[in-house]
């Protein structure tokens, strides 16, 4: 099947959703791709706390089937599958699904996320949601005057492990180098910092705990003579050891920074192709929280309507 779309939408995550709302509110008749995970990330957690509308908190799974309906509330065609090739060399883009249908689309909204990397151990799964985190900001809160370890020494693992030390009663940083990769300035706010413990040259073995996360299973100098293996006592357990965008697609194509997030221009979505936009955590090595990407969304949908105005297209 071949098909013409004024704007098509790819991922189904609180940018996605956002973006079909506003796409569609404007007459836009958008597409969307759901992909593998329907509902994006936030599908993983159980509840929301901190999206506002909510003083009591929703339900993750909830909050997303919300944004689904009314995203088709506004006439969004919200599609299972995902889009397996893309061809932005000239517009009208062409793409292509799971199943062979090709889209010619007049624009692109690009929300297909990004996700956290993890150790690779067996534990990090047996504790998901039960001690293990790859969000300070979305779980820190959980972990008020509690002991946590942050995985990582990079700037980001310095950003979380502060943000922890302000909320927990102690955080270690479980350091593999005999250094922190970090920048001076971030290394220093961390080493100066009373209630944070930076174990170096130290690797994750495994978990520990019965109804949750109470330890970590450590090694130091793994594998030199002086190896050395100590358990530490922890609640919480925070992987801050980078995330990989879903852009796989776009490579070539879109320009992307030494991650692979797509870069935008200024404050807008818009990419180096005119009309390809991105939206959410695919574009934001930064904040990667479920209102920022749903804001994000938002503006996307809006540039999309006005390059199409501009365009004659509308
Ligand atoms: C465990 C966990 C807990 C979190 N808790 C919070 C919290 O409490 N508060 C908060 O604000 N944030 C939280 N976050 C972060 C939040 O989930 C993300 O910031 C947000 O989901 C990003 O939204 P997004 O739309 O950019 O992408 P995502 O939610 O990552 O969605 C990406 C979408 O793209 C789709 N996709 C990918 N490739 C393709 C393709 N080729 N074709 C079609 N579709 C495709 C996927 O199926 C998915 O639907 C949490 C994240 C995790 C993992």
């Amino acid at each position: 099947m071949k098909q013409k779309v004024k704007t098509l939408i790819i991922g189904s995550g609180p940018a996605g959703y956002t973006a079909a709302i506003y796409a569609g509110r404007s007459s836009l008749e958008p597409v969307l791709y759901c992909g593998l995970q329907p509902g994006g990330q936030l599908t993983t957690t159980t509840v929301i706390e901190n999206f506002p509308g909510f003083p009591q908190g929703i339900d993750a799974n909830q909050l997303m089937t919300d944004m689904r309906e009314q995203a088709k509330r506004f006439g969004a065609d919200v599609r299972d599958g995902s889009i397996e090739k893309a061809d932005l060399s000239k517009r009208p883009f062409c793409l292509v699904d799971e199943r062979g249908n090709e889209l010619e689309t007049e624009t692109v909204i690009i929300a297909t996320g990004a996700s956290a990397k993890y150790l690779g151990l067996d534990d990090e799964k047996k504790y998901a949601g039960m001690g293990v985190s790859a969000c300070a900001t979305c779980d820190g809160f959980f972990y008020r005057k509690r002991t946590v370890a942050v995985v990582g020494g990079g700037d980001t693992a310095c950003e979380e492990a502060m943000y922890l030390s302000g909320l927990a009663k102690k955080v270690y940083m479980i350091v593999r180098k005999p250094y922190l990769r970090a920048a001076e300035i971030m290394r220093k706010r961390v080493e100066e910092k009373e209630n944070i413990e930076i174990l170096y040259n130290t690797n994750t073995l495994g978990l520990f705990g019965n109804d949750g996360v109470e330890g970590a299973h450590l090694v130091r100098f793994k594998g030199e003579p002086n190896e050395e293996k100590y358990d530490i006592a922890i609640d919480g357990f925070f992987l801050a050891i980078g995330h990989k965008p879903n852009t796989e697609l776009f490579k070539g194509q879109l320009d992307l920074d030494e991650q692979g997030f797509i870069l935008t221009r200024g404050n807008s979505t818009s990419t180096n192709i005119e009309g390809v936009f991105a939206a959410g955590d695919v574009a934001d090595p930064v904040y990667r929280q479920g209102v920022v990407a749903a804001g994000s969304g938002a503006k996307a949908a809006i540039e999309a309507d006005r390059f199409l105005q501009e365009k004659g297209l509308k």
